[in-house]
């Protein structure tokens, strides 16, 4: 059984020496506050060494493009060298002057490496969150972008503490702030659920790519389709940090084509984001094998802005071709049996050319 390539389109390889060390079920900050600790104990060359791992795990899967999100660009020259395609997205986070700092060291690791830049990446500033970053920032990131002409991404309602922190102000995450030594009068809070906040400050568009919307409730995707923004899920990272799945019927019902992403290994144990359907295969059964496959390949693609390319074996196109091997007979239904467990190997049969401009 052959399908195009599949498309990975949310990860975080710098993360990758995180494998197993952050402990999940007890909701986002206890979880952030575990992978911080777990990080600030790893040493540099720890890190290479997993993200290379990682880009290996990317290949085996059989994935021909990520959408890979980080504060540093150490995974770009492991990438490089890979036959895969990339949108990096820069991420910048932080309150007034910590955010800009962080913004300005972002500009200098960019400029640093802008001669050399590989040709299978693309390059794009990212707003982390709107609860973790100054409104200001958030826009003039999502300005820049626009201006650019350039697809941008964001994290976006993806567990209740944000909600809580956007609404009023506190609960947990405003704990975590304080107890970082945050400046909690550098926030002000919209008083708005995420999604409509994100809607007020520009973000609901078909160039913001949106992480998660695990918390997001009916009426708020259907702004999200509303404004046609492409979506991605981390079903398995959402299940690790917080006990709860995105609500794909939901999603799906108000128009939604999402594609999906294993987030990073600190919140989900592999890099194989066929993971993420089967996962919901299992906890979503009246979903087609179709709509899953599709969620893999052409959503994938489509939320990449590579789907002139990948995602569909289709005469023009290039996307890579992934064999799932059968015993004997061929499957009854070839594309459950692609989603199950039951392929007793899976083999890259061909790469797209790894270039990201057509
Ligand atoms: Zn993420």
């Amino acid at each position: 059984m052959l399908t195009p390539g599949l498309i990975n389109a949310h990860t975080h390889l710098e993360l990758s020496a995180l494998r197993g060390k952050a402990p999940g079920g007890r909701g986002f900050v206890p979880w952030v506050e575990g992978m911080i600790g777990a990080r600030n104990q790893l040493a540099a060359e720890q890190d290479s060494e997993a993200i290379d791992a990682g880009v290996g795990e990317l290949l085996r899967a059989g994935t021909v493009a990520v959408g890979e999100v980080g504060n540093t660009l150490t995974p770009v020259e492991l990438l490089a060298s890979a036959p895969i395609l990339g949108r990096v997205f820069h991420e910048v986070y932080g309150m007034r002057e910590a955010g800009e700092q962080r913004l300005r060291d972002a500009d200098a690791a960019r400029d640093a490496r802008r001669a050399s830049w590989p040709d299978n990446l693309s390059y794009t500033l990212g707003p982390h969150t709107l609860y973790t970053l100054h409104s200001e920032l958030a826009q003039e990131l999502l300005a820049r972008a626009r201006g650019a002409g350039e697809l941008t991404t964001l994290h976006l309602a993806e567990h209740p503490a944000e909600r809580k922190f956007l609404m009023d102000g506190g609960g947990p995450f405003a704990r975590f702030v304080e107890s970082k030594g945050g400046n909690l009068a550098e926030f002000t809070p919209p008083a708005l659920d995420p999604v409509r906040y994100a809607k007020e400050l520009g973000a609901l568009a078909q160039d913001v790519l949106l992480v998660h919307l695990a918390d997001a409730r009916r009426e708020e995707l259907d702004l999200v389709a509303e404004a046609r923004a492409p979506v991605v899920l981390c079903p398995r990272s959402n299940l690790h940090i917080s006990v709860k799945l995105p609500p794909l019927l939901d999603m799906l019902e108000a128009g939604l084509q999402p594609a999906l992403g294993t987030d990073s290994l600190a919140s989900c144990s592999s890099l194989d984001v066929l993971e993420e359907a089967r996962t919901l295969a299992e906890r979503f059964p009246t979903v087609p094998a179709r709509t899953l496959i599709a969620m893999l390949t052409s959503y994938g693609a489509a939320a990449l802005r590579l789907a002139d390319r990948l995602g569909q074996l289709a005469p023009g196109r290039s996307p890579g071709v992934v064999a799932f091997e059968h015993d004997g007979a061929a499957p009854a239904d070839p594309e459950r049996f692609v989603i199950s467990r039951a392929p007793r190997a899976r083999n890259i049969l061909s790469r797209p050319h790894p270039t990201i401009r057509s």
